[in-house]
C-alpha cells in the first residue's frame, strides 16, 4: 500500500498542493447542544434526579411531531420524544453542514442508542435505555438500590445533564465530519479499492477497531469537552477515573478494546494528547493510571 493512498484519511491534515492544512478542530455546536437538551431532556433529567416518576408525555414536543412517522428504527420499546431537521440548528458548523448534508435528529429513547446513520442520513439521540427502563418500572430511589453497589456511580451518571449533551455533542460531530469531509462516506461507508481489495477501517485506518480510529476519538472529544463545560469547577480533581465514571462511552470504548492491549494503550494515549492539545485535559488526569483499572465491567444486571 502506498503511502499517498493513505495520506488523505489518516488525520484531519489536508494537502493541497505542495501544504498541508490542519483542519483537526472542535466545531461549533454548543447552541444547538443546549437547545436539544433543554427541549427534550431536561425535564426528563429533572424528574430522575428528584424521584418524581417518569412522565413520558410530558417530555413530547408537538411541534416536532412531523417528522416521527419517518423514523427508520422499528422497535416496539423506542419511545420518541421529537425529530428536528438539521436546517433548524443554529450554531454556525451545523448550518455549514446542513448545507452539504441535511439529516433529521430523532431524540427519545431507544435500545439502539445513539448513533449516526449517515447511508440515510439521521441522527438517533437516546440515553441509556436500560437505566430508563429501571427508572420507569422502579423510580430512580428503588432503580439505584437494584444496581450492583460498584456500578451505582457509572448508573447514576446516565441519565444526567453532562452526560445526554455529551451524546448530542458526539453524534453532531461526526456528522460534521462527514459533511464537511467526508470521513465516513470515504472510509466506511464506500471502502477503496486498492490493488483488488476494499481499503476497511482496519486496512486504511491501521486500527481493528472502530473506537480506535480517529474519527470516533474526534467524537470522543466532542462529548468530554460537554463534560468539562458541566463540571467546569471540579475540573481540574477529576482523574481520567472520574471521567470514565462520567462519560460511561469512554469505558465502554475501553471494554471493546480490551483484548487488544496495544490498540488499547494507544487509543487512550492519542485520547490524552488531543484532550491536551484541546484544553481539556484537567490536572489530575495527568496522574499515573493502571489502563485495566479503566475496564469496569457493563452495567446489564440487577
Ligand atoms: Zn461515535
Amino acid at each position: 500500500m502506498k503511502n499517498e493512498y493513505l495520506q488523505p484519511y489518516t488525520s484531519f491534515f489536508e494537502r493541497s498542493e505542495d501544504e498541508y492544512i490542519f483542519m483537526e478542530n472542535l466545531y461549533n455546536v454548543q447552541r444547538d447542544v443546549n437547545i436539544i437538551y433543554n427541549r427534550f431532556y431536561k425535564k426528563l433529567v429533572d424528574d430522575v434526579k428528584n424521584d418524581r416518576g417518569i412522565d413520558i408525555e410530558s417530555y413530547r414536543d408537538s411541534s416536532f411531531n412531523h417528522l416521527l412517522h419517518q423514523y427508520p428504527l422499528q422497535s416496539s420499546s423506542d419511545i420518541l420524544f421529537g425529530g428536528l431537521h438539521s436546517s433548524d440548528l443554529v450554531s454556525p458548523d451545523c448550518k455549514k453542514a446542513s448545507k452539504i448534508k441535511p439529516v433529521t435528529i430523532y431524540v427519545g429513547v431507544s435500545s439502539s442508542s445513539n448513533f449516526y446513520d449517515f447511508g440515510d442520513n439521521f441522527i438517533n439521540i437516546s440515553p441509556n435505555s436500560y437505566i430508563f427502563n429501571l427508572i420507569v418500572s422502579l423510580g430512580t430511589k428503588v432503580a439505584f438500590e437494584r444496581i450492583p453497589l460498584k456500578a451505582v456511580k457509572r448508573a447514576k451518571n446516565e441519565i444526567t445533564e453532562f452526560r445526554i449533551k455529551a451524546s448530542i455533542a458526539h453524534e453532531l460531530s461526526h456528522w460534521i465530519d462527514n459533511s464537511l469531509h467526508s470521513v465516513m462516506d470515504n472510509i466506511a461507508g464506500n471502502p477503496i479499492k486498492y490493488s483488488g481489495k476494499d481499503l476497511s477501517n482496519k486496512l486504511l485506518l491501521r486500527k481493528h477497531n472502530v473506537n480506535a480510529t480517529y474519527y470516533e476519538l474526534q467524537a470522543q472529544i466532542h462529548g468530554i469537552a460537554q463534560i468539562k463545560k458541566v463540571y467546569r469547577a471540579q475540573w481540574d480533581k477529576f482523574t481520567l477515573y472520574d471521567l470514565f465514571n462520567a462519560y460511561t462511552a469512554l469505558h465502554e470504548v475501553a471494554r471493546s478494546l480490551a483484548s487488544d492491549p496495544e490498540e488499547l494503550n494507544q487509543w487512550l494515549k492519542d485520547l490524552v494528547k488531543r484532550m491536551s492539545r484541546e484544553g481539556i485535559l484537567g490536572k489530575n488526569m495527568k496522574l499515573p493510571v493502571n489502563v485495566n483499572k479503566l475496564l469496569y465491567e457493563k452495567i446489564t444486571r440487577i
